[in-house]
């Protein structure tokens, strides 16, 4: 290296991985795109080679001998990293996205995921979306992650705030997820909106229906029956097919349709009034409850709430995170919550992420809670022990998550 500081180049990056042929290979593909390359093939040469390159991107192998790829990451948390961080493993594609969730919450900037076996072609696709950020998602690209099962449900707990002594899991939220093969797990707001735009909202809604069903059954099998809610969007709304298809679903897992929660937006219920109270009532009537989700959030009008067959109201994420703060937030909030004991409708209230919010919201007697002061949205797994179990002490709640990785 040469330069100063040895710092070479606008794009600088690290490699680290135990076997120099590997390395090697990176080298040639990285350097060809214009990066400077330094490598490292365990602990003490990564952390001397970071110091010395200061690298624009890491690109780092998980399975090290003697210190992990997890001991770096909390190296790389130690020295307040702001590195973009491809991971690379041959451990399966779990393993991965956990390791990157892991990354998320020390802070750390997680660029994406890399299988092993790497190829040629998924390195430089890596490396050149460093360079010039993610293309935008296509309606293909959507296509193909449906049709080869891609996407993955987490569930958050809802959490009965009236037990403030346990916060007993009294079910939880399906929120889908994208595993990219490369990108990692993407968030669901980067993808509705094509899925919407595009019409492939209504694959989508299928294969999660599908698969919250499915986790029904297995965690029937397991030995807990937890409601699950799924979302759905404007669309479903005019399809008049969808409640029996739902309790089609049911019956094949033999579930009862209590199991099963839809989460609606007010907006989505009015696009097509007609349509939305006829597949709203029918779900009623078939035992599937409707819950009225991201109430307050800008769109919401309180006279339509009467006029819904709805079984539960959830309070946006908007009116929560200023209830700490904001003595109107919490005059808003308090006087809802007792609109809402009015009509009989029991209160969710979302992005519940301190003890203070909690607290207040269990003084006001909102019933249920949903957010990261009792666990972010989980995989099914982590999702179960934390039910069967973990579920006594709010403050640890993420700590499945690391468990995961052991
Ligand atoms: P939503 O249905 O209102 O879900 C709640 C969102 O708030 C989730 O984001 C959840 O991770 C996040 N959240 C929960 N607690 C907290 C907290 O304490 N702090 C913060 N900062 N965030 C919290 P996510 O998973 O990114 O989902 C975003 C939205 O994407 C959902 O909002 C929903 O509208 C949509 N979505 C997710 N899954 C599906 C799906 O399967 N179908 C449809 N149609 N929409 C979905
Ligand atoms: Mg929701
Ligand atoms: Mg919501």
């Amino acid at each position: 290296m040469n330069g100063d500081n040895g710092k070479v180049g606008r794009d600088r990056l690290l490699i680290v991985d135990d076997e120099p042929d590997v390395r090697a290979l990176f080298r040639d593909i990285a350097e060809d795109l214009g990066f400077t390359v330094a490598e490292a093939g365990d602990q003490g040469e990564f952390l001397a080679a970071y110091d010395a390159l200061d690298p624009t991107v890491i690109l780092l192998d998980l399975t090290l001998p003697g210190a992990d790829g997890v001991e770096l990451l909390r190296d790389l948390a130690g020295r307040k990293c702001t590195t973009p961080i491809l991971l690379a493993s041959g451990k399966d594609a779990r393993v991965l996205a956990t390791a990157q969730r892991l990354g998320r919450m020390l802070g750390l900037v997680m660029q994406g995921v890399l299988q092993k076996p790497i190829t040629v072609p998924d390195l430089e696709t890596a490396l050149s979306e460093v360079l010039t950020g993610p293309p935008a998602i296509s309606v293909e690209d959507f296509e193909r992650a449906i049709d080869r099962n891609e996407l993955v449900l987490h569930f958050q707990p809802k959490i009965d705030l009236r037990r403030a002594d346990i916060y007993p899991i009294v079910g939880s939220e399906a929120l889908v997820r994208w595993m990219h093969p490369v990108r990692g797990l993407v968030p669901p707001g980067e993808f509705i909106p094509l899925a919407e735009d595009s019409g492939l909202i209504g694959p989508m809604t299928e294969v999660v229906l599908r698969d919250a069903v499915a986790q029904l059954a297995a965690w029937r099998n397991q030995g807990f029956e937890l409601p699950v809610s799924v979302n759905l969007s404007p669309r479903q709304l005019t399809d008049l097919s969808l409640p029996d298809r739902m309790i089609a679903l049911l019956t094949d897992a033999g579930l009862d349709p209590s199991l099963l929660v839809t989460e609606i937006t007010e907006q989505a219920a009015m696009s097509d009034i007609g349509k939305a109270t006829d597949i709203l009532t029918r779900l009623r009537l078939k035992d599937i409850a409707v819950s009225l989700d991201d109430f307050g959030a800008g769109y919401s009008s309180l006279v339509e709430i009467y006029r819904m067959p709805l079984s539960e109201l959830k309070l946006d994420r908007s009116l929560i995170v200023d209830l700490d703060n904001d003595a109107d937030a919490r005059t808003v909030v308090k006087a809802l919550v007792a609109l809402a004991r009015e009509l009989g409708l029991p209160v969710c209230a979302e992005g519940v992420e301190t003890d203070r919010t909690a607290a207040f919201l269990q003084s006001i007697g909102c019933e249920k809670a949903q957010g990261y002061f009792f666990s972010k949205p989980l995989p099914a797994e982590d999702f179960a022990t934390l039910a069967s179990g973990l579920c006594h002490d709010a403050p640890n709640r993420s700590a499945p998550l690391e468990h995961a990785l052991a």
